[in-house]
Parts: C-alpha cells; sequence; structure tokens
C-alpha cells in the first residue's frame, strides 16, 4: 500500500472511530452505567492506543529521537494512570470523583515529560550531548513544576480545602501549562521542515486538541453539563486519536526523519546556555515566591505557611541539582582541557613525524640510488664467482674461496632487495610467502643498524609452515617494527634476549616475539595511534598502529601482553593458506632453528 494511501486510511478510522463514539454517546442515556462504563474505558484505552503510535517510533539507532518519542509516551501514560482513579471511582465504587482530588496532579504533570520531549528538539542535527545533563534538566523540571503545582493548587486541597479556589487555581496552571506546551509545538512547527515539520504540525494538533478539550470539559462541569461518555470528551478522545496518528505519520515518513534537513551550528551553544538559563530562573524563582507569600498574599495563615514549607522543601533538592550541574560542568571542562591538550600533543606528534618521514624519504631515496649502483657490479662479482667456483680446472682451494665470494654476494644481493623494497620502491602485491623467510628479512635488515648494542635475536622458526598470501614488503615492515621496539625497548634497560618463534596453530602461522625486556607499560593502548612512551621526537606512536593495519587487511590478527616473567609478548596471526607450501628461497639465509646474533 502506498503511503498516502495508508494516511488516507488512518484519517478513516479516526473519523470512523468519533462517528462510532457519537453515535453510542448520543444512544446511550446521561449518567447511565453502560454509558459510563463506555466513556471510562474508552478513556483507559485511547492513551494505550497514543502509546502505540508514539513508540513506533523508539527503536531508531539515535537516542535523541527515540527519548523524544518515549517522553510523549511517558506523558500519555501518566495521563492514563490519571484516568484509571477516575475508572476506579466511577465504575468499581460507583460513586463521582470527588471535587478536592489529589489524583489530579497526575493530569497536570503529564504536561512535563511533553516539556522535556519538546526541548529535545530532534530535528537538529547536533553533536550528542552528553546525556546525564539531560536527565538532571529533566529533574530540574519535574521538581520545579512539582514544586509550582504545591504551590498554586496543593494549598486549597491540604492546608485549606476549598473547592472553587482548587478548581480555579487547578485550571488556571494547567491551562497556562497546555498553552506553553502548544506555543512551543507552534515554534517548532514552524521553525523546521521536510518531514519533521508534518510531524510537529500534527503534535500541535494533538496538543491543541488536548487544551480545547480541556477547556471544554471545564466549562461543562462548571456548568454542571459534564459527564463521561459525553460529547464533551470529543476533543480528548480526537488528541488522543492525534497523538498516535502523530507517530504513525513519524513512522511512515521514518527514512526522512532519520536523515535531520538541518544543521545549526548555534544549537550547541544555544543547548548549553538555555538549561543553565533555566536552572537559574527556577532556583531565583524560589525566594521570590516567598517574597509574594509573605508580603503580598491575602491567603488564610495555613495557606500561607503552606506555601512556605513548600518553596523551603523544593528549595533543597533544586540546591541540589544546581550543584551536581556545575560539578559535573566543572568536571566536563577539566576533561575537555586534558583533550585538548592531548590533542596538541598529537599534532606535535604528527609534525614529528611528517619531518621524519620527509627525512626517510630522502634517505631511502639515496639507499635506492646506492642499491642501484651496487646492484650491477654485484650482479658481474655474483657471475664471476659462481663461474669461477664451478670451473673444474680451478684448483680446489681457489674454488672453495670462489664459493665463498659468491655466497657472501648472493647474502648482500638479498640485502640490497631488502632495502630497495623497505624503500618502496617495489609495488605492493599478494603473493604466496613463507614467514620464515619474511621473517628473517626483517631481522637480517635490522641487522644492519650498525649501532652496537648489548641485546641478541634467536630465531626458533618451524621448519615446515604453510604458506600465507600477502605483501612480503608490508609484512616486512610489521617485523622490522616489532623487532625494533623490542630491542629499543631492551636497550633501555640493561639489554636482553629477543626470541621469535613462527608454529602453526590451527589454520593460521603464528609469529611470537618474546623479549626480556621492561615489558608494555599500558598493553591495551599500544596500538593507539599516538600512543608512545618516548619523548616527542623520537617515538612517533604511529608504528604498532600501522602494523595493526597490516594485519587486518591480512586478514589476521596482532595481540600483545606482558609475561609473567617479565617483558613483553607480541603475537601475529596470519591465515594460512592450508594447501600450499611455498619453497624457500635458497638464497636467503639458512632459516635455522639455531641462534643468531644479530646485535
Ligand atoms: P613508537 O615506537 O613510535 O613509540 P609504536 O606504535 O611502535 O610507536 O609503539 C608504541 C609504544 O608501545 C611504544 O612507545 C612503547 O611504549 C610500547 N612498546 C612497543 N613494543 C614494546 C616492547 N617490546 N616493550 C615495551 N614497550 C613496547
Amino acid at each position: 500500500m502506498s503511503s498516502s494511501r495508508r494516511i488516507a486510511w488512518m484519517i478513516g478510522s479516526w473519523l470512523f472511530f468519533l462517528l462510532i463514539y457519537s453515535a453510542v454517546s448520543l444512544s446511550l442515556k446521561r449518567g447511565s452505567e453502560p454509558l459510563n462504563t463506555f466513556g471510562n474505558l474508552v478513556q483507559c484505552v485511547l492513551p494505550l492506543l497514543a502509546n502505540a503510535g508514539l513508540l513506533l517510533n523508539a527503536g531508531t539507532p539515535k537516542w535523541r529521537q527515540n527519548l523524544f518519542w518515549m517522553l510523549l509516551a511517558v506523558s500519555c501514560t501518566l495521563w492514563m494512570i490519571g484516568q484509571f482513579q477516575w475508572t476506579y471511582y466511577e465504575i468499581y465504587l460507583h460513586k463521582p470523583v470527588p471535587d478536592l482530588n489529589g489524583g489530579d496532579i497526575l493530569f497536570f504533570l503529564r504536561g512535563i515529560p511533553m516539556l522535556a520531549a519538546l526541548a529535545l528538539r530532534p530535528h537538529l542535527r547536533r553533536g550528542e550531548i552528553q546525556l546525564r545533563f539531560g536527565y538532571l534538566d529533566f529533574v530540574l523540571l519535574f521538581v520545579w513544576w512539582t514544586y509550582l503545582y504545591a504551590f498554586v493548587v496543593l494549598p486549597w486541597l491540604y492546608a485549606s480545602p476549598a473547592v472553587e479556589q482548587y478548581n480555579y487555581n487547578y485550571n488556571l496552571l494547567a491551562n497556562l501549562q497546555n498553552m506553553i506546551i502548544l506555543a512551543a509545538w507552534g515554534a517548532l512547527w514552524l521553525g523546521s521542515r521536510g518531514a519533521w515539520r508534518v510531524v510537529y504540525a500534527n503534535l500541535f494538533g494533538a496538543s491543541a486538541a488536548y487544551l480545547l478539550s480541556s477547556l471544554t470539559i471545564n466549562v461543562a462541569i462548571a456548568s454542571r453539563r459534564y459527564y463521561t461518555g459525553s460529547l464533551y470528551d470529543i476533543p480528548l478522545v480526537s488528541s488522543f486519536l492525534w497523538f498516535a496518528f502523530a507517530g504513525a505519520i513519524a513512522y511512515q515518513y521514518r527514512d526522512r526523519l532519520d536523515a535531520p534537513s538541518e544543521s545549526n551550528s548555534d544549537s550547541t551553544v544555544d543547548e548549553r546556555v538555555w538549561p543553565a538559563g533555566f536552572a537559574m530562573a527556577a532556583v531565583i524563582s524560589l525566594p521570590i515566591f516567598a517574597i509574594y507569600t509573605i508580603r503580598f498574599g491575602h491567603e488564610t495563615p495555613e495557606v500561607r505557611d503552606f506555601r512556605l514549607m513548600a518553596t523551603l522543601i523544593a528549595s533543597v533538592p533544586l540546591a541540589l541539582l544546581i550543584f551536581l550541574r556545575t560539578h559535573l560542568a566543572d568536571k566536563d571542562r577539566t576533561w575537555l582541557l586534558a583533550r585538548s591538550e592531548q590533542s596538541v600533543e598529537n599534532l606535535k606528534r604528527l609534525q614529528a613525524q611528517i619531518v621524519q618521514s620527509e627525512k626517510l624519504v630522502s634517505l631511502g631515496q639515496l639507499a635506492a640510488g646506492a642499491a642501484h649502483e651496487i646492484n650491477n657490479p654485484l650482479a658481474a662479482i655474483l657471475g664471476f664467482s659462481d663461474l669461477l667456483a664451478e670451473d673444474p680446472t680451478v684448483p680446489e682451494k681457489a674454488r672453495a674461496m670462489a664459493a665463498k665470494i659468491r655466497d657472501q654476494a648472493r647474502r648482500t644481493n638479498t640485502l640490497v632487495g631488502n632495502l630497495l623494497s623497505f624503500a618502496r620502491q617495489v609495488p605492493p602485491e599478494r603473493t604466496l610467502l613463507d614467514i620464515n623467510t619474511v621473517v628473517n628479512n626483517a631481522v637480517q635488515l635490522r641487522a644492519l643498524d650498525l649501532r652496537t648494542g648489548t641485546s641478541r635475536v634467536e630465531l626458533q622458526l618451524e621448519s615446515v609452515l604453510p604458506g600465507v598470501r600477502g605483501d612480503g614488503n608490508q609484512l616486512m615492515q610489521v617485523f622490522f617494527n616489532i623487532v625494533s621496539n623490542a630491542l629499543e625497548a631492551m636497550e633501555a634497560a640493561t639489554g636482553g634476549v629477543l626470541t621469535i618463534k613462527t608454529i602453526r596453530d590451527r589454520g593460521n602461522v603464528v609469529i611470537l616475539f618474546s623479549d626480556t625486556g621492561p615489558g608494555l607499560t599500558d598493553p591495551y593502548r599500544v596500538f593507539d595511534p599516538f600512543y608512545t612512551t618516548k619523548p616527542v621526537g623520537k617515538g612517533t606512536g604511529l608504528g604498532l598502529s600501522i602494523c595493526f593495519g597490516i594485519v587486518q587487511e591480512h586478514g589476521g590478527r596482532i595481540l600483545c601482553y606482558n609475561r609473567q616473567e617479565g617483558g613483553a609478548v607480541f603475537r601475529v596471526e596470519l591465515p594460512a593458506v592450508l594447501a600450499a607450501f611455498p619453497a624457500k628461497e635458497l638464497h636467503l639465509a639458512r632459516a635455522s632453528t639455531a641462534p643468531q646474533k644479530t646485535s
């Protein structure tokens, strides 16, 4: 069914419902038991219907929208609880509801969640404010309006019971609240665009119907013409049906509501300023009410005492709430300050990183140029030494020496190849790799670092490992980084041993780097970009986060932890290509299980 047909159907059912209601209302006798029961039951069920429509929209991923619809539903629910007690009196006790009824407060309190919902203004695209402030402001709103009710209405119920005054004050306050709500819906309606405008217009309509119903019922009660189930209830019935309709319309338009049409850059400022202003006004209003009571009130002493007591009592939670709000705001400010300091620090690191990478680029270019130059004479050395080593006419001793020269030339060739790939002179490509070879290359490259140290690297490589599909240069970078970090950490202490182990673990090839250094200060943050314990200019905190990305791109995992006996362990898991065992390249240093000293 198309959306406009569905809406036409809903309007049709709404009108049909009103028609049936009017027919029953007119056909049954005024004040009769069936009409009474019918009127009460309809009014108990209607808020449920409204809730169903409203809550259709409360399951979005956006908390602000969800909260908006939930608050509207809470408002209807409060009204429904108020209605339950009417039903209880009229149907169960067969008595009219007393004129002075403490339960009337529920009909008044229903306005508060609605005001809170209005304050959320879900159509605006905003940075999600912290929810705790939202909760606090809601409690503040609740306390203040309840206080207002206690000040204006309750004295005539509890201090000096007087029906007329009670009704007058109740209606005054309730209507004032309804008008504020209506004006706020109107402002939202006029101030929004697109789908939200339609939704707000409907909510405005529903609230207008509610205000109208409240005025109609007041007039009817005053002229003693009201009875439950009468036609005077039609605006009320319409109001709840309209809330349900507004919810259903919003559900129809949910895709358009989810993409808010407006972005309001002032709103964050607005957002912080106006609840704070309201909180201040609420607190300042208390002494003003007290002064009014003492100086200008002409009521009886009981009413005066009641009002003063209400003011005093209300001042306690309000002051506490304000205190809590300030406290939270202070905490937030401190947190923001720490965050911005951290950002500045990160910026400095980034700057250092840029300088560093520029240096590396030129260094890489230099190394690549040199490597290319070395490659040509090296190829000649390799070729001639090979010829000599294989030439049977050459004496045995000379051949042995030629073979040694050839081996060393091959080793140099590998190093030059590694240097070239590290300087990114080799395009990235996915091939079937022997991880032992990649580990070996990384370790050899690291061994080129001429700084002497007291740390060693021990290789314990599994002799038969399945292949891994990936980019050899990228993975070499990962291993190089981990090895460098470990060696640096150990050098910073008194040296130690880094053991690199490769194993096969189910469908994975696992590479374990365990060092005997001081261990990780904060293992949970090691992969965070910019996390470093090294001074600015030395560490950038980017190495391991890049490694993390590379391993993830390879479908693997990298994790780290501290060993109980001390030192850090990095574990890299890469998915194995189980059927394939790549041939080891012969010219590489033997991937042995024997310890190898590198630095
Ligand atoms: P950087 O080396 O620039 O600081 P990395 O991302 O490579 O950035 O490392 C982040 C941090 O992780 C290091 O500053 C260090 O504190 C910690 N770390 C990494 N490896 C080790 C290790 N083997 N032992 C102790 N700390 C380590």
